[in-house]
């Protein structure tokens, strides 16, 4: 496991850090992370690693769900 790797799935999580472009500019910065998911990030990686946008993108799919119920 390491920082460039979702801690959810384990895919590439595309950050800025893999991008080499700046931090500031990541794309995770524009997007809300539902609680749910942050919920599921292994305490050792939370703060350190990024949701890779296929995780954050289903639990938005999830949260618009629950939202409708
Ligand atoms: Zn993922």
């Amino acid at each position: 496991m390491n920082p460039m790797n979702c801690p959810i799935c384990g895919k590439p999580n595309g950050c800025a850090a893999e991008t080499k472009t700046a931090p500031a500019d990541c794309w995770c910065f524009h997007e809300r992370f539902p609680d749910a998911l942050l919920d599921r990030v292994p305490d050792e990686w939370r703060g350190k690693a990024c949701i890779c946008r296929d995780c954050l993108a289903e639990a938005q799919a999830q949260a618009n769900e629950n939202l409708k119920k």
